[in-house]
């Protein structure tokens, strides 16, 4: 049987153990944290194709300097003297054309067709978490700053994407929780979201299930490729296998680059914290011009770290926020 060695137990890398294991593989999954240790803990969870565009557009002039500068800004990116970071810069605004968008939205467009299919896939084979359909609300506070929200919708739908949404005259019947100072809405339909965390432990416990073995808090040092593939990790512990995927998200080009992979992954920044509320919104909500997204968040098992040693049964201190 041949063998695979994931590093990163975050979505992309327990999918990616999951599907080598339908191949027929046996996975080793190597984190050094443990599962949901990066961003696939803390986001919104959305599963939105119709809302997976390319960041740089057009507009980007108009906010990009100006996030920059901005330490407040939702997409600021930490001012420092750094060659690659203003080489990237460069290069990501030099994306901010009409052209460049359509290139990307087109080469975007045939993998958010299959995105919501492969939660399904996911999740009827066996992994005991859900995904929700919306609908979504999208709110703003004045005509004029839906504009953005209603292009890029009508770019994702002229791309071939069925992205049903409807303007909402009265948006406090699907979520009593907006202030009334929402003046515009939107129902964005065809869309889902999840609980990230419940559903990354899932997907953990499922690979775990189908005979992965699962070694958490070994940080791996390098990878090399030269005759059997060899992960060495960070204690000096040598691990061999057929084949390497790297799946370290933001930390992907410290074990990539030596293996030629020279584009830059450059962190963003975000952050989510998560409510306790007598009222807790049903659906999710979405603020576009303040890039804030709100999703209904049970808190199932939200503190079931399974690298914890204290495996809290406890809901997560509704006040914790944490930033990825
Ligand atoms: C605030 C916020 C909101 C977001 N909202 C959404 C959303 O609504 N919908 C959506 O689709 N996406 C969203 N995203 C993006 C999404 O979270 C990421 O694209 C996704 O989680 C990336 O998954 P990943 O597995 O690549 O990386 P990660 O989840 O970051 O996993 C990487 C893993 O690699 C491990 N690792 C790193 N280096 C090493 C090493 N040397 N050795 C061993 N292990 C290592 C880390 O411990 C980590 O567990 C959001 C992101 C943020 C920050």
């Amino acid at each position: 049987m041949a063998r695979a060695i994931v590093i990163g137990a975050g979505f992309v890398g327990l999918s990616t153990a999951w599907h080598l294991q339908e191949h027929g593989l046996e996975v080793t999954v190597v984190d050094r944290t443990g599962v949901a240790a990066g961003s696939s803990w803390g986001n919104a969870g959305w599963l939105t194709p119709g809302k997976a565009i390319p960041l740089a557009d057009p507009s980007l002039w108009a906010y990009g300097p100006k996030a920059l500068l901005d330490p407040d800004a939702a997409l600021h990116v930490p001012f420092r003297f750094d060659v690659g970071l203003w080489s990237f810069l460069a290069r990501f605004a030099s994306h901010g054309t009409n052209r460049a968008w359509d290139r990307t939205m087109a080469a975007l467009t045939p993998i958010d067709k299959l995105a919501l299919a492969a939660f399904d896939e996911l999740t009827d084979g066996g992994v005991d978490s859900w995904t929700r359909e919306g609908p979504f609300v999208i709110g703003f506070q004045e005509e004029s700053q839906a504009k953005g929200f209603l292009h890029e919708i009508a770019g994702v739908v002229r791309h071939g994407q069925e992205v049903p949404f409807e303007r909402l005259d009265d948006p406090w019947k699907l979520a009593p929780q907006l202030a009334e100072g929402v003046a515009v809405a939107y129902r964005l339909d065809g869309q889902r979201f999840l609980e990230p965390a419940p559903f990354a432990y899932a997907l953990g416990d499922a690979v775990e299930a189908r005979g992965a073995h699962m070694r958490f808090g070994k940080a791996v040092a390098s990878v090399s490729s030269v005759g059997t593939p060899m992960v060495t990790l960070e204690d000096g512990e040598v691990l061999t296998a057929d084949h390497v995927v790297v799946a370290t998200g933001a930390w992907l080009p410290a074990l990539a680059r030596p293996h030629g992979v020279r584009v830059r992954v450059q962190a963003g920044r975000g952050y989510s914290f998560t409510v306790a509320s007598e009222h807790p919104p049903e659906r999710p909500v979405y603020f576009p011009f303040q890039r804030i997204a709100c999703t209904p968040y049970r808190v199932v098992s939200a503190s079931r770290a399974p690298w914890s040693s204290a495996r809290p049964t406890r809901p997560r201190d509704p006040g914790a926020s944490r930033r990825s």
